[in-house]
Formats: structure tokens, C-alpha cells, sequence
């Protein structure tokens, strides 16, 4: 398991920025060190082990970039008319081929360059007179529409750095090494709570003061797109000894336990006390809207982050918490999104000292601008405010109002998670 430092301290002053909260939280986190090897098929998404160092160069043997007609440049004569016999034809996979000095050979994309050659004529450029010979057009540079062997990637060169979180992309590269299987970090363990006596899983019976769980769901769905393997532990009752008592099972065997709900201020909110009785609060509460109460602690070495039950203040605590915790904790950087500029279409009011995230979509303006529409309503609980918006734009500390024509910044659900 990834173990955190017990020297945590409990927050008491005043409400500590989003900023500050998570340099906290992934300062307090050890990444998961375990390592297992995974098919090619089963990469994406996975945290890179180590180094992965090129085996063979890419491409890894020199071949042509297009159809058309090979031949050794010094071959080329300066003014003369550029006609050379076709002598030999090679296309992708045969290798072996040679061109005769004055001559060209037919050649395919990605059939290696015959011994000899150095330069591709594309068959678009040139023309074949009666003889059957080809005639080539002036201006080409030696060297041309050829793919040099390791031009891509040379051999002993690092190719993926470790703790990448591998994307298709990055998959690619990992199977043109020939490699049908890689080293990555196991993936990170978490077990997931709703919280609420209100709340009852969907397909279970429904008393009239009651709602269905739509938060764990969600956060599952979360977490696996971040690559963890979830836990889904159900729902504590408002009990503080029941929840004290779960919390602590969970921390055995899991890196995180991630609860929703519970975590403000009310008498029935037990999460941060249920924490305290068995483990260590980290922080509580930050300047963050929507969200506000998120709760961070240790038990027994397990980081336990407690989201806001609200809907839209769990979804929105998750992506700018929670992932950058579950970063830390798979073993691979972080980076803060970065908010595309798009010009506000709403005028908007805000507190300063707090960060805010306005539920968003975007169109294009009369004059062909993106401009961020807000989402009407602003109600924390409101699912229907990310079901019909494409991202959320954040509004910095020290902002405190936005006018209709600012330019604000943006952030993309799909760039989110
Ligand atoms: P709490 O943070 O427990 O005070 O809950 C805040 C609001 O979120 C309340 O209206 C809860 O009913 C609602 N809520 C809490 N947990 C969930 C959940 N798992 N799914 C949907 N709504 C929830
Ligand atoms: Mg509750």
C-alpha cells in the first residue's frame, strides 16, 4: 500500500486555497510502487513502469515515403533533359533491390530504398514518354521523400518516459518496438462511499424522503477513467461509530477511500468526526465553489478524501482534487489543466477570495468567436447543469466580477478527466 507521513496537521484557520489544499494532499501521498506487466492490448490508461529505451530505430530501415521513382541524385544531370530508363521495381516488404548508375527503379510507399538510391521522385511529378522511361520535373532536393532508417526514433534513445500515463499513442510506439507486453504500476485501489440516510442505491426500494445515489456512480465512472480499480463499498448510514468503524476496514487494502456527503458543518455530517476517531484529519474545507467542505486525512496509511454530497460539488471537488491525489498516488505528474481563453457571453458576480467553477457551454458568436454560455441556474445539486454544459470556466481568487465580453478561461470536460 501507499503509505502517507503521519506528521499531518489539522486545518483551524481560515479557508485554505484549492491550491494550497492539493499541494498539500499530493505532498502527503507516496505513489504506488508496485509493478506487473500487462499485454499491449491492456496498456492504455497505465502508468508506465520505467524508461522504455528504443530497441531498434523507427523506421527501422530506410524506405520511401511515397509511390513514384527512385535513383541516386549525383546521377541527376545539372541542365540536360532528365529522362531515365525504368530498370527493376520494388515494392513494401522485399528488400535486396539495387539501382544501376542512370537509372531509376519503381517503387512503392514503403518498400526499402534500393542500394544506391537516395531520392524519390513522386509518380504525381513526373510523366513516362513512349519509351517507357521516365521523365522527371526540375527542383527536387537530394534526399527527397525518403524516410531515412531512426529518422522517427534512434536506437538507445528514450522513447517513453517513465510514469507516463500511456495513451494510444504512446501505445503505438511500445508495439513498432515489436514489444507485445509492458511493465506498468499497478493500478491504484480505491474504495468508494455515498454517505446519507437519505440515500438508497437505484433498484432499491425508495422511501418518500429519499433519493437515489447518483454520486457513485459517477465517481466510479471517474476513477476508472483515471485507471483505478474501485471498491464500491455502498452507502454508510449517518452513524458516526458505523462510518468510523467502515472507514477503517476500507483503509485496509485500498490506497484511497473516496466517501461523498457528510462532510459540512450539520449535525448529521459525520465524516470528519468518523475520520478523527480513527485516523488523522489532513485539511477540511477550502475556498472552492461549488464544494467547499472536501475533507482530507490518513488512516492507517491510506489517504481518505471526503467529497461534498451535493452533485455538481462532488463532480467538481473530483476533478480538481481528487484527480490531482489520484495522480500522486499512480506515480505520474500532474499538470493543472490549462483554461482555453473564450469570451464570456453572462455577466456574473463573485466572492473574491475564493476560486469558482461556472457550469458552461460554449457556441459561436455573430462575428465566429467561441463565447461560454452559463448554464441559467446555479444550484450545487443540480444534474442537469452538467448533463447540458461542456466544461467549466474558472474564475480565479482574486476575481470578483465578470462581464459579458471578457475574455475568461475555459476548461473542457473531456480535457478534465
Ligand atoms: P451532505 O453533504 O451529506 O449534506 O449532502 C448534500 C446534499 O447532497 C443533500 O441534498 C444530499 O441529499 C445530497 N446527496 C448526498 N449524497 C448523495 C448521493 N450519493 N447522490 C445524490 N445526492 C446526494
Ligand atoms: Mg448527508
Amino acid at each position: 500500500m501507499a503509505q502517507l507521513s503521519d506528521d499531518c496537521f489539522a486545518f483551524g484557520g481560515p479557508m485554505m486555497s484549492v491550491d494550497e489544499a492539493v499541494a498539500i494532499i499530493t505532498s502527503r501521498i507516496d505513489p504506488v510502487t508496485d509493478i506487473e506487466t500487462v499485454a499491449l492490448a491492456d496498456a492504455d490508461g497505465r502508468t508506465l513502469a520505467a524508461d522504455l529505451v528504443a530497441p531498434l530505430p523507427l523506421p527501422p530501415y530506410t524506405n520511401s515515403a511515397v509511390d513514384g521513382y527512385a535513383l541516386a541524385s549525383g546521377d541527376l544531370p545539372a541542365t540536360a533533359e532528365r529522362v531515365f530508363p525504368v530498370a527493376g521495381r520494388v515494392q513494401a516488404g522485399v528488400a535486396g533491390e539495387e539501382v544501376a548508375r542512370g537509372r531509376a527503379v519503381r517503387i512503392f510507399t514503403g518498400a526499402p530504398m534500393p542500394d544506391g538510391a537516395d531520392t524519390v521522385f513522386m509518380q504525381e511529378d513526373v510523366r513516362l514518354d513512349p519509351q517507357g522511361h521516365v521523365v522527371l520535373p526540375p527542383g527536387l532536393k537530394p534526399g527527397a521523400n525518403v524516410r531515412p532508417a531512426g529518422e522517427d526514433i534512434a536506437t538507445g534513445q528514450v522513447a517513453l518516459k517513465a510514469a507516463r500515463r500511456l495513451r494510444p499513442q504512446d501505445v503505438a510506439v511500445i508495439a513498432a518496438f515489436g514489444l507485445t507486453a509492458i511493465a506498468v504500476r499497478r493500478r491504484v485501489r480505491v474504495a468508494l462511499f455515498s454517505t446519507g440516510d437519505e440515500v438508497v442505491s437505484p433498484g432499491d426500494t425508495r422511501g418518500a424522503a429519499q433519493l437515489y445515489d447518483s454520486n457513485r456512480v459517477m465517481l466510479a465512472a471517474l476513477l476508472k477513467r483515471l485507471g483505478c480499480e474501485v471498491s464500491d463499498l455502498g452507502i454508510l448510514r449517518d452513524d458516526r461509530v458505523v462510518l468510523a468503524d467502515a472507514l477503517r476496514q476500507a483503509a485496509v487494502g485500498h490506497d484511497l477511500i473516496l466517501t461523498s456527503g457528510g462532510v459540512s458543518t450539520g449535525e448529521e455530517d459525520h465524516v470528519k468526526a468518523g475520520l478523527e476517531s480513527v485516523g488523522k484529519l489532513v485539511l477540511w474545507r477550502m475556498a472552492i465553489k461549488p464544494g467547499r467542505p472536501v475533507a482530507m486525512g490518513v488512516i492507517d496509511g491510506t489517504a481518505l478524501i471526503g467529497l461534498p454530497g451535493n452533485p455538481v460539488a462532488s463532480f467538481v471537488t473530483f476533478v480538481h482534487v481528487v484527480h490531482p491525489a489520484i495522480a500522486a498516488l499512480s506515480g505520474t505528474v500532474w499538470r493543472k489543466p490549462v483554461p482555453m481563453p473564450v469570451r464570456a457571453a453572462f455577466s456574473y458576480k463573485k466572492k473574491i477570495a475564493r476560486r469558482e467553477y461556472v457550469r458552461v457551454y460554449l457556441r459561436h458568436g455573430d462575428d465566429g468567436a467561441l463565447e461560454a454560455v452559463k448554464f441559467p441556474r446555479e444550484g450545487a445539486g443540480l444534474l442537469s447543469s452538467l448533463v447540458e454544459t461542456d466544461g467549466l470556466v474558472e474564475l480565479g481568487e482574486d476575481v470578483t466580477r465578470v462581464q459579458a465580453g471578457d475574455i475568461i478561461g475555459f476548461l473542457s470536460y473531456a480535457n478534465l478527466i
